[in-house]
């Protein structure tokens, strides 16, 4: 099937080059020339394990080209939104204008029959309004909502053999049909090997989306709760949580302590969730949504305090290594990052910041060019008074406390993440702290 989609970010590029390698052809559209010329050469704009490798793959085909020329998206029968909806400036609500700019300039290239579909998250009755509007657009195109769950690190795995799909179908029965009869076609490999499917309407597909979004943040707030509990009880929460974990309706994953959560979705959908219930006049349902980013803006704000009080009171003219600057491992996103945010706040406070991270450097530097910086995790080491690990990075849950002690002034670390073995670094002679372990 010939498919477009509009904008090719962390979603749309990867959504594009999977759609392309499961053999669709695909035009990926963006307005951001720099990124539809690395595309087009094949090359991932941003860091995601496995796209580098899809972009050649179907690159080589033919089947996937990336163009800015919105025109190119004539004769797809199919056309996906995945254009940014970020927290809006100076409110909690999300900012739509990306996504009906995009609507707005595919209309002119629809035919009859043609579908658009919404991928990015939205507010509840986003895809309704726009609905209308492309009806009233008298191009007879239709549009459903498919939320899309991907985890960065795991993209291309999560679209190729995502854990569910969800559609969100116009109301008349026979646009619903064809609408569905549309997407069966472009996820006929995941349906064929079993992905359950929810079909359901326009609201429901978009609450859906937030709907998991506003339970995993809950979820790690919700340890991080009571890692501050631990904190003050002298209680370790790694073994609170893998507790609580084995009973199988709580579940052990989502449940690490540290310095939260961050990125580009978490924090901004659980804003613009309860800006939406507000708006619904039902605020009071998800008030609790204020409490868990409150909790998890908390744990940033403990970690600094801690290493203040660990170099006893001041942290000017201290060498802080900060290891990790992404949101999370396996991806170079700093969006909202709790890691960076990290080290911004440790160099405001005087401290000579070095940080480092295995991708997220070069985006670090964009947002942030005032911290000191060094890609090798030795030479960010070298001479340090306080190790902070902030992103759980593979490679930082193998660092050797044995070698490293050599090349710090003070065998000094704090675990934003709670993934090193305290009893390990301590043998080495280190001082070891953790989010809310003893
Ligand atoms: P992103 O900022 O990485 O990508 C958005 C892209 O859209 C950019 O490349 C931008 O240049 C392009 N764009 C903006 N306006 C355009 C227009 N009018 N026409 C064409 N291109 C345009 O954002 P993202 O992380 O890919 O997120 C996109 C959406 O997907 C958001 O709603 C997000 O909440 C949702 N989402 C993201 C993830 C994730 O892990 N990143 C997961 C699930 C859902």
């Amino acid at each position: 099937m010939r498919i477009s989609v509009i904008g090719c970010g962390y979603l749309g590029a990867v959504h594009a080059a999977s759609m392309a390698e499961l053999g669709h052809e695909v035009v990926g559209v963006d307005v951001d020339p720099a990124k539809v010329s690395a595309l087009s050469a094949g090359e991932a704009p941003f860091f995601e394990p496995g796209l580098p490798e899809i972009l050649k793959s179907a690159g080589a085909t033919g089947r996937l080209s990336f163009t800015t020329a919105m025109p190119q998206v004539r004769g797809a029968r199919v056309h996906f939104i995945a254009v940014g909806t970020p927290q809006s400036r100076g409110s909690n609500s999300a900012d739509l204008t990306y996504v009906d700019a995009a609507v707005d300039a595919l209309i002119p290239h629809l035919a009859d029959g043609d579908l658009i579909v919404g991928k990015s998250t939205v507010p509840v009755g986003t895809a309704m309004r726009l609905a209308q509007k492309v009806k009233d657009s008298g191009s007879g195109a239709l549009l459903a909502w498919n939320p899309e769950f991907l985890r960065e690190g795991y993209a291309v795995k999560d679209t190729v053999a995502p854990d569910r799909l969800v559609y969100g179908l116009p109301e008349q029965d026979d646009d619903a049909a064809a609408a569905k009869a549309l997407l069966d076609e472009v996820y006929a490999t995941a349906l064929s090997n079993g992905t359950p499917l929810v079909t359901a309407d326009y609201q429901t597909a978009e609450l859906v989306k937030v709907a998991a979004n506003a339970f995993l943040a809950t979820k790690i707030s919700f340890i991080n709760a009571m890692a501050e509990i631990a904190e003050v009880a002298d209680a370790d929460v790694t073994k609170l949580a893998d507790a609580i974990g084995y009973d199988a309706r709580i579940g052990r994953r989502f449940l690490n302590a540290g310095i939260g959560f961050g990125g580009g979705c978490l924090p901004k959908d659980i804003r613009a969730f309860s800006a939406r219930a507000e708006e619904l006049g039902r605020g009071e349902s998800v008030a609790f949504l204020k409490e868990v980013d409150a909790i998890n803006m908390r744990r940033r704000q403990r970690m600094v305090d801690m290493v203040v009080e660990a170099l006893g009171g001041q942290v000017f003219q201290k060498k802080v290594t900060v290891l990790g600057l992404a949101f999370k491992p396996d991806s170079d996103d700093v969006r909202d990052s709790p890691a960076l945010d990290v080290a911004v706040q440790l160099n405001g406070r005087g401290a000579h910041v070095i940080a480092t991270d295995p991708e997220a450097i070069p985006n670090s530097i964009r947002l942030q060019p005032q911290l000191g910086f060094a890609t090798d995790t030795a030479d960010a080491l070298h001479g340090s008074d306080c190790v902070v690990l902030v992103t759980e990075w593979q490679e930082y849950r193998e660092l050797d406390p044995v070698a490293l002690k050599e090349l710090v002034r003070t065998p000094l670390i704090i675990d934003g993440r709670n993934i090193l073995d305290p009893d390990r670094w301590r043998a080495a002679g280190w001082t070891y702290l953790g989010m809310g372990r003893p």
